[in-house]
C-alpha cells in the first residue's frame, strides 16, 4: 500500500502546502490537539508549542505519520509501513448467542476463541532462531521506496512499502512454525462475564483478547457480539417485558388472580373487575434490569385480552338472556 502525500519543495508556495497537508494529518491523530485545533485553529498548536517544525527529510514525516498511525490500532495504514517497528494486533469478533433469560440476568460464559498469538518457537520476531538479519538492499535499510511522477500540479512522490522485506528494511531467514510472521494460531479459553440487561446487537470489548501485535506490538481487543433467542410467550422491548394473558367475559367482570409467568417464575396478577379488553397491566420491576446498573429494573407489562365464547350451553344461554332482559329493564327505569 502506498502513501501519496505531496512533497515538492522547489515550487513557490509549495512548502506551505506541505505543511498545512502534514498538520492536518497530526491533528487528526492526536484528540488533545484535534481539540486545540478546533477551538484556536493552527496557531493553537503552534502557540501550544506543538507544531509540526520542520521536515527537510521526507523520511522524518512518515515515520511520524506511522508511529499516529499504529497507535489507532486500525491495522492496515500503519501495519507494515516502516522498518521493523511493533504495530498493533487486529480487534477480533466473536459471535455469542444466549438464551432469554441469560441475557435479562448476566451470565458468567466459558467461550473458546482461535487467535494469533506470539510465536513461540521464534518469541514473535519471525525470524529463524540462531539467525541474523541482513540489511534489505532493494531500500537500503529504509523499509521504504520512492516514485516520482510529473504532473500539472507539481512534481509527486509515492512513497511504497519496499515490497522486498515488507517495510522492516531487513532480510532475515523466516521462523519454520509462523513463516516469518512472529505468529501463529493459538486456541484459548476465555471466562466472559456478560452483564446483566444486553440485547441482541449488544457488543462487549475484551481488551487485549485480539490477536497479538507484531514485534511485541500491543494485541487488540477482543469484541463479543451478542444474539438473544426469543422466548415463547415473553417479549422484550428495552427494559420491559411484553407478555399477553387471555381472560374469560366473566373474570374480565368479576375481577380474578392470574397466574403469570415472568422472568422470576410464575407470579400472580390481580386482574381487577371491570378489566376493559386490551387494558395494560403493570407488574411493576418484573422487566429487564438496566445495564451497568442492575438494582434498577423495568417491568413487565401485561396485555389483557378478554374472550367472549362462541357457544354457550343452554343454561348459560338461559343467564345470559335474564341478563339482557335485566338490562332493558335497567335501561328503561334510568329513562323515567
Ligand atoms: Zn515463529
Ligand atoms: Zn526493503
Amino acid at each position: 500500500m502506498g502513501l501519496l502525500l505531496y512533497l515538492n519543495c522547489r515550487e513557490p508556495g509549495a512548502e506551505d502546502k506541505f505543511k498545512e497537508i502534514s498538520n492536518a494529518y497530526e491533528v487528526l491523530l492526536d484528540d488533545e490537539k484535534r481539540s486545540i485545533y478546533d477551538k484556536y485553529g493552527e496557531a493553537g498548536l503552534k502557540g501550544a508549542g506543538m507544531g509540526m517544525g520542520d521536515f527537510s527529510n521526507p523520511f522524518d514525516l512518515f515515520e511520524s505519520l506511522f508511529e499516529g498511525m499504529g497507535g489507532m490500532g486500525g491495522g492496515g495504514m500503519g501495519g507494515r509501513g516502516s522498518r521493523n517497528r511493533a504495530t498493533e494486533g487486529e480487534d477480533q469478533i466473536y459471535n455469542l448467542v444466549l438464551n432469554f433469560k441469560e441475557a435479562v440476568f448476566g451470565v458468567e460464559k466459558e467461550i473458546d476463541i482461535t487467535r494469533l498469538d506470539s510465536c513461540s518457537t521464534c518469541d514473535g520476531s519471525g525470524a529463524k532462531p540462531g539467525t541474523k538479519p541482513s540489511r534489505c538492499n532493494t531500500c537500503g535499510g529504509q523499509g521504504q521506496v520512492v516514485s516520482s511522477a510529473r504532473t500539472p500540479l507539481g512534481v509527486f512522490q509515492q512513497v511504497m512499502t519496499c515490497s522486498t522485506c515488507n517495510g522492516s528494511g531487513e532480510i532475515s531467514t523466516p521462523c519454520n512454525t509462523c513463516r516469518g510472521d512472529g505468529r501463529g494460531k493459538k486456541s484459548k479459553r476465555i471466562s466472559l462475564k456478560v452483564p446483566a440487561g444486553v440485547d441482541s446487537g449488544s457488543r462487549l470489548r475484551v481488551r487485549s483478547e485480539g490477536n497479538a501485535g507484531r514485534r511485541g506490538g500491543p494485541p487488540g481487543d477482543l469484541f463479543v457480539s451478542i444474539d438473544v433467542l426469543s422466548d415463547p410467550v415473553l417479549k422484550r422491548d428495552d427494559t420491559n417485558i411484553l407478555y399477553t394473558c387471555k381472560v374469560s367475559y366473566i373474570d374480565a367482570i368479576l375481577g380474578t388472580t392470574m397466574k403469570v409467568p415472568t422472568v422470576d417464575g410464575v407470579v400472580d396478577l390481580r386482574i381487577p373487575s371491570g378489566t376493559q379488553p386490551g387494558t395494560t397491566l403493570v407488574m411493576a420491576k418484573k422487566g429487564v434490569p438496566y445495564l451497568n446498573k442492575s438494582n434498577i429494573r423495568g417491568d413487565q407489562l401485561v396485555r389483557v385480552q378478554v374472550e367472549i365464547p362462541k357457544r354457550l350451553s343452554g343454561d348459560e344461554k338461559k343467564l345470559i338472556e335474564d341478563l339482557a332482559s335485566l338490562n332493558k329493564t335497567k335501561a328503561a327505569s334510568s329513562k323515567r
